[in-house]
C-alpha cells in the first residue's frame, strides 16, 4: 500500500462534499478533511500538505486559496454561477467543475476507464501514479505526467466553463490576436468561433479608442498593473460599432511566465443608449431642444478658455422674452410652449458657426457669440436675433409675434469667469427692459451693484455662524413599498434676523465660494445627528438621517474624522446616517473621492447620489463607486407624467440602477400622479411636497407620533422592511 492520498475538501454543503468524497474512492487508501469555513481553510492550507484541494468555489476566497496552496486546487461551481466560475479563472485557477459534473464523478469511480470526462480520467491517472509513487507523493502532481493532462485539459475547461457563462469571454495572444472565444463573444462580435480567430483584436476596436487600449495593454504585458477595465467601442463583423466593457488580465503557465490574455467582454451598448438620452434630456431644455443653463455653463468654461488661449474676445447675450406671461395667459399654455418651441427655432437658425444658444428657464435665453471684436458686430448680431424672434407665427389663425430684450457683457472688457459674465449680462438686459421692449444693451459699470451685495452678505454670512443664526428643516423619504417614513433629509435654512428664513439657494454658492461652508457643514452634520438620535429614542429606532455634503466638505482631508465625531458625540449608529453627494463632486478627483468614498463606507456609513440627472448621469462610470443609492432629480420627476421620453429614461434608470444593486429615491414628488408612476416602476422611495414639505423637528414630532404613512397603492408589505437602505451590493467583489 502506498502513503495515504490526502485530499481536503472545502465545501460548505456537506452533501456535495460527501459526494466527492464518494467520486475519489477509487482503491487507494485516501484521507479526506473537510472544512466549512475560509479561517478553517486557511488553517487546514498552511498546517499540512495536501496532494489535492477541492474547494467551492462560492463560499471561500479564491484568491486566497490559491495563493496559500502549493498543492493544486480544483474548484466546483454551480452551473449558472457565471460570477464564481470567471472569478475562479480571473484568480489564476487551472481547474474549475460544473457542480453538475459531480454526479459524472460518481460514475467515474465506479468504473475509472470508462467515463467520457478526459480531465478526471487525467486527475485519475495522476492520482494512481501518486499512489504507486511510494514515498514521494507530496510531489508527484509536479511529474510530467500531470504537467501534460492539465495543459491538454486547457481547451475542455474552456469550454466547459466558458461555454455556459453569459458574458463574452475571449484569450488573447500576448501579440493581440483572437485565440479562443466563447458563444456569447461569437454572439457580440458577429463573427463564427473560426472565423474570428487569427484576427488582431487592434482591427475589432474604435481607432478613438485604440491609443487608450494599447496603453492599458502595455501597461498589463509589462506587469504595471494585474487587470484593467475599460468601455469602448468594437466594430462588429457588419461593420455595426457597439459599445463594450472591456476586462482583460494575465495568465500565466506553470513558471508564471504570460502565456495569453483573457478577455471578459460585455455588450453594453444598450446601456449607452439609455445614458445618451439622459445626457440629451439632462443637458438639453424639452420645449425648444435647445441646450439648458448646465450646458451653457460647461460650453461657456470651454469658450472662455479657447478664448484666452487665442486671445479672442466673446460676447454673451442675455435675452429675455417681453410680457410672456401674458401669452400664456391669453393663450394658454400650449400656446404659450409651441410659441416658445418656435422661438427657440428662430434663436437656432440665427446662430453662427461655433455659437451656442440655450434656454436658462421660463423666458431666458443665452447667447455665446464668438465673433466679438467689434461692438458693430455684436449689435448687428443682437438686432439679427430680435428680428428673428419677431417673426409673426399662426396661432388659432392669428399672427403673433413676440420680442425680446437682450443684455450683452464682452470678455475680457467686462470679466473673465462665467459668473460674472452672466451676471453682467443680466445686469445688461434688465436696462434694456427699463427702456422699453425690444432693445438691446451692452453692460456698462454703472449697472453693478451685485459686487457690493456679494461682499455684504458675505460679511452676513460671518455673522450668522457666530450668532447661531442657521436652523434646520426635516424632510421625510417615504418606502413605497410600506407608504412608512424611513428617513429624514437636514435642510439647511438661514434664520436671518432682519429677512427672516431664508432658503439655502440664496447662500450656499457664497458658503461654498468663501470657504464658509466647512464650519456650517460641521454643525448640520451634528445637529441632524443629535436630531435622528433624539427621534430614534422616540420609538422611531431604524429612522435614517440624510445630511447634504458641499462638494468642498466632500474634499476636505478630515472629512472621516468630522464624520466619526458628529456619530460619536450623537451616539448613532454609522448605518443610519446617508451622506448625499452629487456627481460632480465625486467626478472631480475620482481616485481621491474613491478613496473617501470607501472610508465612509467601511465606517457604515451609507452613501447616496443627490440630484441624479443633472451631471454626468452615468450608472455605468457610477457602479464603479462604492455607493448605495440615487436620487433622482426634482428636474426630472417634474415631467414623468407629461413627457413620454422622461417617463420611459425614469423606467430605465430605476430598472439599471436596481442591476447595479443601488437603491432609488424620486426627489420633489408633489401629486399623485407622480406618486403612481414611481410606484409602478418600482422606484423604492420617495421625497416630496406630496407626503411633507420641508419641517422644523418640533412640527415633525406630531406626524412621528401619529405615525402617518402613505398610501402608495404599492401592495403594501406588512411586516415593515429592514430599513438598510433596501438594496446592498454583494459581498463578494464584482466581476467588471
Ligand atoms: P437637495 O439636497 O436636492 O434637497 C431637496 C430640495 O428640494 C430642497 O430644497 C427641498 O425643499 C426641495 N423639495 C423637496 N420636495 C420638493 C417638491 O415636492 N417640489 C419642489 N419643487 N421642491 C421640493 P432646499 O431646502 O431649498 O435645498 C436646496 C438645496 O440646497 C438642496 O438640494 C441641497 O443641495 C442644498 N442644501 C440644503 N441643505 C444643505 C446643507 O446642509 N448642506 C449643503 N451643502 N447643501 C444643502
Ligand atoms: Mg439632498
Ligand atoms: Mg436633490
Amino acid at each position: 500500500m502506498g502513503k495515504p492520498f490526502n485530499v481536503l475538501i472545502a465545501m460548505t454543503c456537506a452533501d456535495d462534499a460527501a459526494t466527492i468524497a464518494q467520486v475519489l474512492q477509487f482503491g487507494c487508501p485516501l484521507y479526506f478533511e473537510r472544512v466549512e469555513r475560509m479561517d478553517a481553510f486557511e488553517r487546514a492550507l498552511s498546517g499540512s500538505r495536501w496532494n489535492l484541494v477541492v474547494c467551492d468555489a462560492a463560499g471561500f476566497d479564491i484568491e486566497r486559496a490559491l495563493a496559500l496552496s502549493p498543492s493544486p486546487i480544483v474548484f466546483i461551481a454551480g452551473d449558472d454561477d457565471a460570477d464564481s466560475i470567471l472569478s475562479a479563472l480571473k484568480a489564476g485557477a487551472r481547474h474549475v467543475v460544473l457542480r453538475s459534473r459531480i454526479t459524472d464523478l460518481a460514475d467515474i469511480a465506479r468504473n475509472p476507464y470508462s467515463n467520457e470526462s478526459a480531465f478526471f480520467e487525467k486527475l485519475h491517472q495522476a492520482v494512481e501514479q501518486t499512489a504507486v509513487c511510494d514515498g514521494n507523493a507530496e510531489t508527484a502532481f509536479a511529474i510530467p505526467a500531470w504537467t501534460e493532462s492539465a495543459r491538454q485539459s486547457v481547451d475542455e475547461q474552456f469550454h466547459v466553463s466558458f461555454d455556459f457563462v453569459p458574458v463574452g469571454m475571449a484569450h488573447i495572444s500576448l501579440e493581440g490576436t483572437w485565440l479562443r472565444s466563447n458563444p456569447k463573444l461569437c454572439e457580440i462580435m458577429g463573427y463564427g468561433e473560426s472565423e474570428l480567430h487569427g484576427i488582431a483584436f487592434h482591427v475589432c476596436t474604435h481607432p478613438d479608442d485604440l491609443p487608450r487600449m494599447l496603453e492599458l495593454q502595455t501597461s498589463l504585458l509589462v506587469g504595471k498593473i494585474p487587470s484593467f477595465s475599460m468601455e469602448q467601442r468594437l466594430k462588429r463583423s457588419d461593420n455595426q460599432t457597439i459599445w463594450a466593457r472591456l476586462t482583460v488580465s494575465i495568465m500565466r503557465d506553470d513558471r508564471n511566465c504570460p502565456c495569453h490574455l483573457i478577455a471578459a467582454v460585455e455588450d453594453i451598448t444598450h446601456l449607452k443608449k439609455i445614458e445618451e438620452q439622459f445626457h440629451f434630456l439632462a443637458n438639453h431644455d424639452t420645449l425648444t431642444k435647445l441646450p439648458n443653463r448646465k450646458s451653457l455653463l460647461d460650453q461657456l468654461g470651454h469658450q472662455l478658455t479657447h478664448a484666452e488661449s487665442a486671445g479672442r474676445k466673446l460676447a454673451i447675450l442675455f435675452l429675455d422674452l417681453d410680457r410672456f406671461k401674458l401669452i400664456n395667459d391669453s393663450l394658454g399654455h400650449a400656446n404659450g410652449d409651441r410659441l416658445m418651441g418656435l422661438c427657440g427655432q428662430h434663436i437656432a437658425a440665427c446662430l453662427d458657426a461655433g455659437d451656442f444658444a440655450a434656454r436658462l428657464g421660463s423666458d431666458e435665453f443665452a447667447i455665446v457669440c464668438s465673433d466679438a471684436e467689434s461692438m458693430g458686430a455684436i449689435s448687428a448680431y443682437s438686432e439679427r436675433v430680435l428680428r428673428a424672434i419677431s417673426t409673426p407665427v399662426q396661432i388659432e389663425e392669428m399672427g403673433i409675434s413676440i420680442t425680446g430684450c437682450i443684455g450683452i457683457s464682452v470678455y475680457p472688457d467686462d470679466g473673465d469667469d462665467i459668473s460674472t459674465l452672466l451676471r453682467k449680462a443680466d445686469s445688461a438686459m434688465y436696462r434694456a427692459k427699463d427702456a422699453g421692449g425690444n432693445h438691446f444693451r451692452f453692460y456698462t459699470s454703472d449697472m453693478d451693484v451685485s459686487a457690493i451685495d456679494h461682499l455684504l452678505l458675505e460679511n452676513d454670512l460671518r455673522r450668522a455662524i457666530l450668532c447661531d443664526e442657521f436652523v434646520l428643516h426635516y424632510q421625510p423619504q417615504v418606502d413605497l413599498d410600506t407608504g412608512k417614513m424611513i428617513a429624514m433629509e437636514a435642510l439647511l435654512r438661514w434664520n436671518h434676523p432682519i429677512r427672516g428664513i431664508i432658503a439655502p439657494s440664496e447662500f450656499i454658492m457664497l458658503a461654498e465660494e468663501t470657504g464658509l461652508i466647512v464650519q456650517i457643514g460641521e454643525w448640520v452634520l451634528k445637529t441632524a445627528c443629535m436630531q435622528a438620535k433624539s427621534w430614534q429614542n422616540m420609538g422611531m429606532e431604524q429612522l435614517r438621517i440624510a445630511v447634504n455634503l458641499s462638494p468642498r466638505q466632500f474634499h476636505k482631508q478630515d472629512l472621516v474624522q468630522v464624520v466619526m465625531e458628529a456619530l460619536e458625540s450623537s451616539a448613532l449608529a454609522p448605518e443610519f446616517l446617508e451622506l448625499e453627494i452629487t456627481e460632480s463632486a465625486i467626478m472631480h478627483k475620482v481616485e481621491e473621492s474613491i478613496l473617501t468614498l470607501q472610508h465612509l463606507k467601511k465606517m457604515g456609513v451609507k452613501i447616496s447620489i443627490d440630484d441624479f440627472g443633472t451631471g454626468y448621469s452615468s450608472l455605468s462610470y457610477l457602479k464603479e463607486f462604492p455607493i448605495d443609492k440615487i436620487k433622482i432629480d426634482q428636474s426630472f420627476v417634474e415631467n414623468i407624467t407629461s413627457s413620454p421620453d422622461n417617463a420611459a429614461l425614469a423606467n430605465g434608470i430605476i430598472a439599471l440602477a436596481h442591476s447595479i444593486k443601488l437603491s432609488v429615491t424620486a426627489e420633489g414628488v408633489e401629486n399623485r400622479g407622480q406618486l403612481n408612476f414611481l410606484s409602478l416602476s418600482q422606484c423604492d422611495s420617495i421625497q416630496g411636497f406630496y407626503f411633507c414639505t420641508p419641517l422644523p423637528a418640533e412640527s415633525l414630532q406630531k406626524f412621528i407620533e401619529q405615525g402617518k404613512s402613505l398610501d402608495t397603492g404599492r401592495k403594501r408589505i406588512e411586516q415593515e422592511k429592514p430599513l438598510d437602505m433596501g438594496r446592498r451590493r454583494p459581498e463578494t467583489s464584482k466581476l467588471h
